[in-house]
């Protein structure tokens, strides 16, 4: 294992510290990168005689290669450098917004934010803004939800001016959730220690900003049945948690996915949480998703023991990675756009870093030349896992043969229940395990029509929840372009469906097999089979 110049860390906060350590505990060593002038760590925070590089003021610009041997470039304050690296770790802070406009309100002596009043918490002799007695008053969700992190941030702080600095602290609050990470015991300390909480539930108040800066909040209280006027001494707004600008450039760069929020796939549930869609690079704490602290130090642990076992296993080829006849390929760079891994690289023409190459079998499905292969996913090795049970056609009603392609991320473990716990199951069926549904093609859906199959069903994860992001998409998309065929075969269309499953839903397999049988009893035996001698597919 080659630990020298093996990984950079992007980002200048503790998540990005504590990666670096860590890794630097275990022998590799680290270059760390942070597009600030000042981030929040320096060489002299690093033990001494450790292979440690600290790069501030610089810029990603290009990422090229995969995992093991990538070559990035970085404008280090207008200077163009480069680092060949194995491993990428993304750790950049994320970023806080102020909703000051939110509530019509300008930020003030007399009106903060919550990482103000954070960091005047922290370092009172430098700043008196806070004084004793005063009465202080967080907006917590009152107009639009916030995130738990800040819910608990707020009770946090109140609990800090309540007890330190002797402010009487009100929460005013629209739908507090307290479900969750130890909120609802904090909310009981809260109250114990005389937070008052103030609920608008049927109506808002409406709140103004005074000449003296101070909010003017007024409200008609629903239990006491009274109109209140309240100016606080000191109102504090909550924040929207959102992914930095840079990391928005970073995915770019790096061609990562992103969730809906603009963090890095913090909501795929397939992918362990430190990986994204490219091997050899991995996203912890802030640049992942909006976690507390705690759950930044976890991340960044796992980001250190995943890095490690990349190093470790020095990335081996898989075996069922995709090959490119590149003597037949027309270079329309179908299989370039879509590989989900990012696993196609281009001279000439385009080839596969077998690296981070997952056999996903997107590119070979989508291939319109035919021209790329996996090991197991070819027409031909399909076919013969394709098999008829043997007294299948025997019966004097009709059984029909059924063929479930299933995803092995999702349907197979589904169906690995549901047999083990007795559940009903057609006769005829025969299920053929895909790494992912996105591989499904022509090809496979013909020879399983060719060997006698009465109904095919092909069944994915749920969307969003995609290993390779859009398999799913593709085999629904694929499946359709297969129906115009199945009308100029004289094929009903309702013998072809794709379905969507969970790995946990044994009993919904058994459901949707079930009633696909019924469908297809219904339409009785397919007019290939008909004309097929079947349980021998001559056309291979
Ligand atoms: S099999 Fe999947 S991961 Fe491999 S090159 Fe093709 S699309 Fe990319
Ligand atoms: S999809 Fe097929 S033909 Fe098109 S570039 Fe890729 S290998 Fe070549």
């Amino acid at each position: 294992m080659d630990l020298q110049n093996t990984t950079i860390i992007i980002g200048g906060g503790s998540c990005a510290k504590k990666i670096a350590f860590d890794l630097l505990e275990k022998g590799i060593s680290v270059t760390v990168v942070s597009s600030e002038e000042n981030a929040g760590l320096c060489l002299s925070d690093f033990p001494k005689n450790t292979p440690v590089e600290l790069l501030t003021q610089t810029r990603i610009i290009k990422c090229r290669g995969a995992v093991g041997n990538f070559t990035v470039s970085m404008d280090l304050n207008g200077k163009l450098i480069e680092r060949n690296i194995s491993n990428i770790v993304l750790a950049e802070e994320d970023r806080r917004e102020p909703n000051f406009g939110l509530y019509g309100l300008t930020p003030s002596e007399r009106i903060l934010s919550l990482s103000q009043v954070n960091d005047i918490i922290n370092e009172p002799q430098r700043d008196d803004r806070i004084k004793s007695g005063f009465k202080t008053a967080f907006f917590a969700g009152l107009l639009r939800e916030t995130d738990p992190v800040i819910t608990g941030q707020i009770m946090l702080l109140s609990l800090d001016l309540q007890s330190r600095f002797k402010n009487q602290v009100y929460i005013l609050t629209g739908n507090l959730k307290v479900a969750g990470d130890g909120l609802e015991a904090l909310y009981r300390k809260t109250r114990d220690e005389g937070v008052v909480y103030i609920k608008f539930s049927n109506s808002l108040p409406s709140i103004s900003q005074q000449e003296d800066n101070r909010a003017l909040i007024e409200f008609y209280d629903e239990i006491t049945a009274e109109q209140f006027k309240f100016t606080p001494d000191i109102t504090v707004v909550d924040e929207a948690i959102v992914p930095s600008e840079y990391l928005s450039e970073l995915t770019k760069v790096f061609k990562l996915g992103r969730d809906m929020a603009g963090f890095v796939q913090s909501d795929n549930v397939r992918r362990i949480p430190v990986y994204t869609n490219r091997k050899g690079i991995l996203v912890a704490g802030p640049s992942r998703t909006i976690q507390t602290r705690f759950d930044h130090d976890i991340d960044a642990a796992n980001a250190g023991l995943s890095v490690y076992g990349l190093l470790k296993d020095s990335a081996p080829v898989p075996e069922n990675r995709a090959e490119i006849d590149r003597g037949r390929c027309v270079r329309c760079l179908t299989c370039y756009r879509l590989c989900p891994f990012i696993a196609i690289s281009l001279d000439a023409k385009p080839f596969v870093v077998g690296e981070a190459c997952e056999g996903c079998g997107i590119c070979a499905a989508e291939c319109p030349k035919t021209t790329i292969t996996i090991k197991g996913l070819s027409g031909p090795e399909i076919s013969d896992r394709i098999v008829r049970p043997a007294d299948l056609g025997r019966e004097k009603v009709f059984t029909p043969f059924i063929v479930a392609f299933c995803c092995n991320r999702s349907a197979s473990m589904a169906r690995d229940l549901a047999v083990n716990n007795k559940l009903d199951m057609p006769k005829g069926l025969v299920t053929v395990e895909l790494p992912c549904a996105g591989g499904i093609s022509l090809d496979h859906i013909l020879h399983a029509l060719r060997k006698g199959a009465d109904g095919i069903m092909i069944l994915t994860c749920h969307e969003g929840n995609c290993h390779s992001e859009k398999g799913n998409i593709y085999a629904r998309r694929r499946a359709d372009s297969v129906l115009d065929l199945f009308d100029q075969m004289g094929l009903e269309r309702q013998r072809l469906v794709v379905k969507t499953i969970a790995s946990n839903m044994a009993m919904e397999f058994s459901e949707l097999l079930t009633k696909f049988e019924e469908q297809i009893i219904v339409l009785g035996v397919s007019k290939i089979a008909k004309t097929k001698d079947i349980g021998d597919d001559k056309t291979g």
